[in-house]
Formats: structure tokens, sequence, C-alpha cells
């Protein structure tokens, strides 16, 4: 049973949020205002936090700051205005945190939530992932299409796999960019793109799906 903490100050985001976890079986706790977000934060009883940037008392940004100094083994998806995507990556560097910006679907930030979740915990390492004529043996970290082996760099692996994890959602230059090289890059920077090339290359050209506008996406 995973403990959620939603930090978020718009009554009707909250309850969204908070109902739609309830409802996959997580336990969520809506707190309205940033200090007390913060000192739940660092209670350590929870495994997840989902956090606005915009809020009373103390803004998402403090909070992050805290929490990765002093708790940096909570996973954060931090909720954010589509106007302040930038300044969000950037405060964003280095830490482990993750972002959606505002408005987002349920599906989305679910997917990210279990993402994270399984990362923290991942205990069946003999997992495969299988997406249409390709399929990635997570403990070998082989991949494969149809009965043949692909050779792929690591961090291509990396990113068929977070792909083929949230199959059949989009996923953004930037949410690839964090989660598959972890901030370490630009976000102005091509080299989602230029990877997205090179699976195409070697798993068939329609392994991924460009969005236009919106990012990528397997099916
Ligand atoms: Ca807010």
């Amino acid at each position: 049973m995973n403990r959620i903490l939603i930090v978020e100050d718009e009554p009707r985001i909250a309850a969204f949020v908070a109902k739609g976890l309830r409802a996959e079986g997580f336990v969520p706790t809506v707190v309205a205002d940033g200090i007390t977000g913060l000192d739940y934060a660092l209670t350590g009883e929870f495994d997840l936090m989902v956090l606005d940037i915009g809020l009373p008392g103390m803004n998402g940004f403090g909070i992050l700051e805290r929490v990765t100094i002093e708790r940096p083994s909570l996973p954060i998806i931090v909720l954010t205005a589509r106007d302040s995507v930038t300044d969000t990556v950037t405060a964003l560097e280095g830490g482990a945190a993750d972002y959606m910006s505002k408005p987002f679907r349920f599906g989305e930030l679910l997917a990210r939530v279990r993402l994270r979740l399984r990362a923290q915990t991942d205990t069946s390492p003999d997992d495969e992932l299988r997406v249409g004529v390709v399929t990635l043996d997570l403990r070998k970290r082989r991949a494969y299409t149809g009965d043949r082996e692909i050779e792929l760099s690591a961090r291509e692996f990396a990113l068929a796999e977070v792909l083929m994890r949230n199959r059949d959602l989009v996923l953004s230059r930037e949410q690839l960019l964090s989660q598959v090289w972890g901030y370490d890059f630009d976000p102005g920077s091509n080299i989602v793109d230029v990877y997205v090339g090179y699976l195409r290359k070697k798993l068939g050209a329609e392994f991924v799906v460009t969005i236009r506008g919106a990012g990528y996406r397997v099916e």
C-alpha cells in the first residue's frame, strides 16, 4: 500500500488527484499549504509526493530544495503551470524529481507515479517488456525485434524502456530527458530526438510515433 502526499492548494485539482489515486489503490493525503506540506514530506511516512509550485506559506521550489537535501529518497512529481515549465526544469536540475505541466490527464500522472514507485522498489528484475515485435529483457538488458537480438547502448535501452513502460502515453521531450538523462542535459537540447532516431533505425521506424508539439509515444 503506497502512501502518497499531495501538496496542492487548488481544491479541485487536489480532490481530482486524490480520488483518482484512491481508486487505483493508493492512500493519498492532501495538504493545502507549503509549510505543512514540508513537515509532512519530512516525516518519512510517504512513498511519493505530488507537489504544486504555487502554494501559500512556502512555495514548491522551497519545499523541493529542503526535501532534496533532507529526504533525497522521496520521489517527487511536480505539478507546474505550462508557462513556468522552464523555471521548474531549472529548479529540478540535479534533483530526483519529475514534473507534469497543468492541465494534465490523470492517466499520465498515474503512469508517472507508478514509474517512480517502481524505480524506487524494483524487485522483479527478470521482467520483460513487449510492444509489437520489440522485446526488452530487463534482467539481461537485451533487446530483440522478433527473435533477432539488437545491440542497444545503455542510453538507448533506457529510453526504449521508459517509452515501453508508458506505452500508449505521450511523453514530452522534457519528461524523457528527466527520466533517461536525469537533467544532465540542457532542456533545450535535441538529444531526445537524436536518440529516438537511433531507436527507429535499430527497432523499426514505426516503433516510436511522433506526436507533433507534444512528444513521443509507443503504441
Ligand atoms: Ca497552486
